[in-house]
């Protein structure tokens, strides 16, 4: 997976790139990760790529001609057509499907904005996949790169070592993760529930599912609802025992 990132802040991603679980994958070529100063494609002395707003207002805007020139760049070097991503609130929400879809991919280009955001002609222009990590406003869209990759690059083979770890996860399977317990036994109190210290496997399977399961409907009904049609009768009795299943519309209420 080759993810290249323009931004005009390209230090941000000196320890990320080299730390842990994706600093290992880097190093080990699973992940290839490129980080470009938009900058480069600046068409003046003054590296200037920032301009004011036609029509007024506060802030300044991306320019069009280097954010062009420097997808057009990655695009004329690479051997694929690469997808490009512009990282902006209004595009549509990253989540796990999203990450999942992103990481069947061989080649990401991820557009970090500033200040007002990017020259709309960018979009006309490129067309690009139009991402927002969240209904919230970020300063500029490095971190927002980050957490794309992160997410993303965890879901290729080869860069978590456990490849359960990442099949356990939160909304793999439309479902929230079991709770965790490592030593000591107890703390303060709080001892670790029998059934994980019993060596029984199937028990424990059946236990933590079932935890699983109790947290989504709690704390995301709007995921079983999302979900119901991929869960195992199993997950859907579950569900059910905890009081929960899927909304009939959008406007019903529980107790409809
Ligand atoms: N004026 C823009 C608006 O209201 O939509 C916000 C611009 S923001 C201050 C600057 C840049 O940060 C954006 O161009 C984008 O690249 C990035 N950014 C901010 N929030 C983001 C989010 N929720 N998801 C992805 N990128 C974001």
């Amino acid at each position: 997976m080759h993810f290249e990132i323009v931004t005009i802040f390209p230090e941000l991603f000196g320890p990320f790139r080299s730390t842990g679980i994706l600093g290992k994958a880097v190093d080990r070529g699973t992940v290839r990760l490129e980080v470009f100063d938009l900058r480069d494609w600046a068409d003046n002395k003054w590296r200037q790529v920032d301009d004011e707003p036609y029509g007024g207002g506060a802030g300044m805007v991306l320019q069009a001609t280097p954010a062009l020139a420097a997808v057009r760049e990655l695009e004329s070097r690479a051997v694929d057509k690469p997808r490009t991503v512009m990282l902006t609130p209004r595009g549509r929400v990253f989540d796990q499907a999203v990450a999942r879809e992103l990481a069947a991919l061989d080649h990401v280009i991820v557009l970090c904005g500033r200040y007002e955001g990017f020259d709309e002609r960018i979009a006309h222009i490129l067309k690009p996949d139009e991402v927002s990590i969240g209904d919230f406003v970020l300063g500029g869209g490095e971190v927002a790169a980050m957490v794309l990759v992160e997410a993303v690059a965890r879901l290729i083979e080869g860069v978590v070592g456990d490849p359960d770890s990442v099949t356990d996860d939160s909304f793999t399977e439309g479902l929230l993760d079991h709770p965790c317990y490592t030593r000591p036994p107890e703390v303060e109190g709080h001892e670790v529930p029998d059934i994980l210290r019993s060596g029984h496997h199937e028990a424990i399977r059946r236990w933590r599912l079932e935890r699983a399961v109790e947290a989504t409907v709690t704390r995301r009904p709007d995921l079983v609802n999302d979900n119901w049609d991929v869960y195992s009768e199993e997950v859907r009795l579950m569900v059910r025992r905890f009081g929960g299943g899927p909304r009939r519309n959008r406007h019903s209420t529980p107790s409809e």
